[in-house]
């Protein structure tokens, strides 16, 4: 079976950073659900179109297409577990995944990691993140530069960008807002089923690393 961790987190709780350190670990495939839907709105088209207009708000995109975007790539792409990074981000996503998981032999939840994080260090860290325009990775400009100003560790592009629902804090406040009235029916949600890990987010990236790591040998 191949397993799926679902990393839960407001906007900037290193999700994307641990999926990463996971991935590093485990050899799991990690997906950013906002990876996905910006690589739709690079191909252009009316979909595309959509995508951007709920993005650029602090706005979801509807449930039923995000999980068939999802399913498309977890279907199509070889390999031994996946991390979900920003996925599920309602109930409704939830129970979507819940449904297909039961009728799977191929795929199973294994854990739901939960990074708890405060409004104010949230738009902190929003503030001052870069991110590749071509891979995704992200950066801090104060706390995690790039070793080479201007150009990513990763994939060397030099295409470092403020995202552009970063710089909107209408937006930015919007993205909050709607996590914290989707998390807790989420959190109840996996409870039911024993899958939760929560984690303080404030905690250095290794110590956050090291703990889940742990949680996810039990
Ligand atoms: P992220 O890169 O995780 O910050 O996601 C950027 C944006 O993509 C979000 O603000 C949403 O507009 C959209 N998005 C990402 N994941 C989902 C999801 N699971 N469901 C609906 N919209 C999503």
């Amino acid at each position: 079976m191949k397993e799926i961790l679902v990393l839960l987190g407001p906007p900037a709780s290193g999700k994307g950073t641990q999926s990463e350190l996971i991935s590093k670990n485990l050899s799991y495939l990690p997906i950013s659900t906002g990876d996905l839907l910006r690589k739709e709105i690079d191909k252009g088209g009316e979909l595309g179109k959509e995508i951007a207009a709920a993005i650029d708000k602090g706005n979801l995109v509807p449930d039923d297409l995000m999980f068939d975007i999802l399913l498309k790539k977890i279907r199509n792409t070889d390999s031994k577990g996946f991390i979900f990074d920003g996925f599920p981000r309602t109930l409704e996503q939830a129970k979507m995944l819940s449904d297909f998981l039961e009728k799977s032999d191929e795929f199973v939840l294994k854990k739901v990691i939960v990074i708890e994080l405060d409004k104010e260090t949230i738009i902190d860290r929003i503030a001052n993140r870069i991110t590749c325009g071509n891979c995704g990775a992200v950066y801090n400009s104060s706390t995690k530069k790039p070793k080479v100003s201007g150009e990513c560790d990763i994939c060397h592009s030099k295409n470092l960008i403020d995202r552009k629902d970063d710089l909107d804090i209408v937006a930015i406040n919007r993205r909050i807002d709607i996590f914290r009235a989707n998390v807790s029916d989420i959190v109840s949600f996996y409870e039911k089923k024993s899958l939760i890990f929560l984690i303080n987010g404030l905690k250095d990236v290794n110590a956050v690393n090291l703990e889940i790591m742990e949680a996810l040998s039990n």
